[in-house]
Formats: structure tokens, sequence, C-alpha cells
């Protein structure tokens, strides 16, 4: 069979599966969300274990990784002046937690960095509230990321940012924090967009709210957890891989389906659908679930260092951690920038006019990067992330946001992208 043959039939095998979401159905029902250090992810790992060896796969690999290891404990944000029903709020991963009784400090909205500089007088001893509203995550993450160190640099006893996200029904957004060593550690949360704009209006008025802030957060020493892959062997070029995956870990709320069950079951799905009926690859074709993306990509790291340790070819990697929407493009960064024109005449009869995904010059993700930076090829499947902003990193990122036809739509692109990969003897 032509490899433009396998794909087509690929392709209209997995548009018409019914069972495509039932893994990730379990995965997120069963297991739920899957912190770093956590039991929940270790039995979610030990079930994928189990399931990839019953799917038949030559070899599972399970490696192990030391993960950070933070638990949100109990927490709160409440409006004391003028005295109000609690905030919609979630701790920032990696933040350290209040004292028992809390802090209670009135509020300081600022605007943006230059903002707070603006008003860095005045928010000594108190709490400066990151008022950002969404443009891109890029843009906008960096008050989540950087906002408690240039809050405490400016003397403030905590820092809350309004969640990043474009909408809200009171549905406030964790993610990742960052202290630096010489900056004093003060506790920060996420506040929904509708607590982020009470807070500004009543500042607005001049009525100086007061909060206060009540977190257990706390790290525990590091966990021993694992990636996992699974391979089906190459016949020609056995030594060289084409990875597909996501990561397997998510935060501690909702089910991570979007961010990142979904990427990892697209990944895992497309090898169940292009080893049926036992096609062989001329390259090995693996699914990778990376663990520990969200907070500290140690396990990104650690395969990293195992592919220059044991000298693996890598032929492409292709990370899926952007949701199951509507896929829009693969995006391919390319090993020399002069190889992107073949490629992109050989995918684009696959990838666009099938499925009608765009062949991109650049792309990857979190896990692949440090593989990818040793010199190998990465790609990033884009989809329409619309939705996906909505509910990244929230209470509300439940399977029930996966649109199953998108969902099939993804899987197909990673079983083209896979199979070309291992077939095709282009260079990437
Ligand atoms: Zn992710």
């Amino acid at each position: 069979m032509t490899m433009t043959q396998h794909i087509l039939d690929v392709q209209a095998s997995i548009q018409s599966d019914k069972r495509a979401m039932d893994r990730l159905v379990t995965l997120c029902d069963r297991y739920g969300h899957r912190l770093s250090g956590s039991d929940s992810l270790e039995r979610a790992l030990d079930w994928l274990d189990k399931t990839l060896r019953q799917d038949g796969f030559e070899s599972v690999t399970r490696q192990p990784v030391m993960v950070p290891r933070w638990e949100r404990g109990k927490e709160s944000l409440e409006l004391v002046t003028p005295p109000q029903t609690p905030l919609a709020m979630l701790g920032l991963g990696g933040s350290i937690g209040t004292s028992n009784r809390g802090l209670v400090a009135p509020v300081v909205p600022v605007m943006d960095f230059s903002d707070l500089a603006a008003k860095a007088d005045m928010v000594r001893g108190k709490v400066v509230l990151f008022n950002v509203p969404f443009t891109t995550y890029g843009a906008t993450v960096q008050y989540r990321a950087k906002g408690a160190v240039a809050a405490a640099k400016a003397g403030a006893v905590a820092a809350i940012v309004r969640s990043v996200g474009p909408k809200s029904l009171q549905t406030p957004h964790t993610g990742a924090m960052f202290y630096e060593d010489d900056v004093v550690k003060i506790p920060t949360c996420a506040v929904s967009i509708e607590g982020a704009e009470l807070l500004q209006r009543l500042y607005d008025s001049g009525d100086k709210p007061m909060v206060r802030l009540k977190m257990q957060a706390h790290m525990r020493p590091d966990r021993r957890s694992s990636n996992i892959w699974a391979d089906i062997r190459g016949s020609k070029y056995p030594d060289e891989v084409v990875v597909l995956g996501g990561h397997i870990d998510s935060w501690d709320v909702g089910q991570g389906a979007n961010d990142d069950a979904g990427g990892c079951c697209a990944a895992w799905e497309a090898l169940m659908h292009l080893k049926r009926g036992g096609w062989r690859p001329r390259r090995t074709i693996r699914v990778a679930f990376w663990v520990n993306e969200e907070n500290g990509t140690r396990g990104g790291i650690e395969y990293a260092a195992r592919v220059k340790a044991v000298r693996e070819v890598h032929r492409l990697l292709v990370e899926s951690d952007s949701g199951v929407g509507n896929p829009l493009a693969v995006g391919i960064t390319t090993k020399n920038v002069n190889n992107f024109r073949a490629i992109e005449a050989e995918l684009k009869p696959l990838l666009q006019d099938r499925l009608g995904v765009e062949v991109t010059n650049g792309g990857g993700g979190a896990d692949v990067g440090p593989t990818g930076a040793l010199g190998y090829p990465t790609a990033g499947l884009n989809t329409d992330t619309t939705e996906y902003w909505n509910v990244h990193h929230t209470h509300a990122d439940t399977v029930d946001k996966i649109n199953p036809a998108d969902f099939r739509r993804c899987t197909s692109s990673l079983a083209t992208i896979a199979i070309w990969a291992s077939e095709s003897d282009i260079a990437i």
C-alpha cells in the first residue's frame, strides 16, 4: 500500500470512529486532574501503562522523573470592606501560603507593570491587583508569572492577578508563578474577571476595598513520577523515531481535559488507528506522555537528557498541547529552513486538501522543546483556541467541553503527520 493510500484509509477510519473519545472520557472521569506530585497523577500513569501494554505496543517505557510537589490546601479571598461574600479565586501554582489567620490589607489595582512603577509609593503594605485584560496568552501571562515579584519589590504584602482568560463566568484561572531568590516571597492568587472588575470599581469610586486572603499553599519534597511512551517499531529505520505526544500532568482543578488529556489521547488514538491491520511503519512511531509540563517541564527535560545520552535519532517530534478544538495548522520547525518548501509540497495535499489543516513554518511545544534544542525538528498542532482560553487552568476544563468532531480532526491530523514523517524520505 502506498503512503498516500494508507493515510487516506486512516483518515477515513478516524472520521467514522464513534469510540474515539472513550479513552479521553475514561482518563478525565475516572482519574480526574493530575497535578505533579499528586496521587491522582500516579493512578492515571499506572492506568496508561497497563492500557498501552494491552494495546499491543511492542515496547512501553516508563522513565523515572522527579517532579515538584506543590499543594494548594484550603484557600479563600474575601472582600471585608465593604462586606461581601467571598470572591472566586485560585492560588497560583508555586505560591507560598499565608498565616492561618490570613492577611488583611487594602487593594490597589494597577493596569500593568509601568502603572505599578508609577504607584510604587502607594502599594507598600497593601495588596496589588494586576487588573490586566486578556489580549494574547503570551502578553497577559507575564502578570501571573512575574506579578508577585514585581509587587514584592514595591513592598506589597500579596499580589492578585486578574485571571488570564478572555471571558469568565466566575471562573478563576490558576497557573505557574515564579519567585526570585533575592526578592521576598509574597502569596499570590488569581481572581475571576468579575472579581477584578468589582475591586476596580470600588477602588475607582473611592471606597478603598480591603480583602482577607487565606492560603495554605506549600511545597513538599519532590516526588518520583514518570514519562511514559509506547512504540511501533520501524521496519526499515527502527532507530529513527517519529514522536507524537502531549503532557499527562495538569493543574489541580477541573479535569485537565483540554489541557492536555485531549492532546495526549488524540496522539494515542492516532497510533491506534495507523497500526490497525498490522501496518508497520518504515521508521519507529512513538506516542509519548510527558510529565510536569505545567510547573517544571521536568518530563521534557529528562526525555531530552535520555535522547542525548543514548543518541536516539529523532526524525520529528510533534506536540499536541493547544487543546483539541478545530485543528487549523501543523507548524513545523525544520532542521534547515530550506527544507520547508519541499515538506509543504508533500504535506499540503494530505493535510490541507483533505482536512483543511494548513502546513506552516515554525512550531513545537514546551515538552518537545528541550529535545528540539538538541537539533531535532519539532512540530505543533495549532487549533482554534477561542474556547480553550476560556477554560484553560480552570474548574471548567472538563471533558464535556470537547467537541468529538474536532477531537477526531485533531487525531486525523496527527496520524497524517506521523505516517508521512515515517514513510517519506524527504529531509525535515
Ligand atoms: Zn498544556
